[in-house]
C-alpha cells in the first residue's frame, strides 16, 4: 500500500517536472532569437543619424526604403524591419 502511494507521488513529480521543464525550454526559445535584434528605440539610440524627418533610414546605406517582415513561426510573432537596398536586418517591433 505504501509503495503504491510512493509510486503515485513519483509519477506526479515526474509529470510536474515534465510540464514546467517544457515551458522552461519554450521560454528560452521564445526569448533567445529576439534578444539579439535591437528594438526601434535601441536602434535609434545606437544610430541617432538614422532618424530623419522622412522616417527611419538604413544605418549601412542610408536608404529610407525599409520593409516589414512578419515572422510568425514559433510561439512569438516577431516583426523585423529589413533594408530594401542592402537587405540588412535593422530592428524589430512587436
Ligand atoms: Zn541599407
Amino acid at each position: 500500500m505504501l509503495s503504491a502511494i510512493a509510486m503515485l507521488i513519483l509519477i506526479m513529480a515526474w509529470f510536474i517536472a515534465g510540464f514546467f521543464g517544457t515551458w522552461f525550454v519554450v521560454g528560452i526559445l521564445a526569448l533567445m532569437p529576439s534578444s539579439s535584434i535591437p528594438t526601434l528605440a535601441e536602434f535609434l539610440a545606437a544610430n541617432p543619424t538614422c532618424k530623419t524627418h522622412a522616417g527611419i533610414s538604413c544605418k549601412f546605406c542610408g536608404s529610407k526604403s525599409i520593409r516589414l517582415w512578419r515572422d510568425e513561426s514559433g510561439y512569438a510573432i516577431r516583426q523585423q524591419h529589413y533594408c530594401n537596398h542592402c537587405n540588412a536586418l535593422l530592428y524589430r517591433s512587436g
